[in-house]
């Protein structure tokens, strides 16, 4: 997990130096993740405001 970055925009995680998602930059400095397996139907995806599947942060600074 050491070499996951997470986007500052939407929380993505990625190895990227800018987010594949939204072309955000990425940070090193994040905190816990969440799977999103069924974005359409997790609670957690509605509250970070997740549209699609991936893993996702749940903090980023
Ligand atoms: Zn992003």
């Amino acid at each position: 997990m050491s070499d996951l970055r997470a986007c500052k925009g939407c929380s993505f995680l990625t190895m990227e130096n800018n987010c594949p998602k939204c072309g955000s930059a990425t940070s090193r400095e994040w905190q816990g993740y969440v799977v999103v397996v069924d974005a359409a139907k997790s609670d957690i995806a509605k509250r970070l405001g997740i549209s699609t599947n991936g893993k996702y942060a749940l903090k980023v600074r």
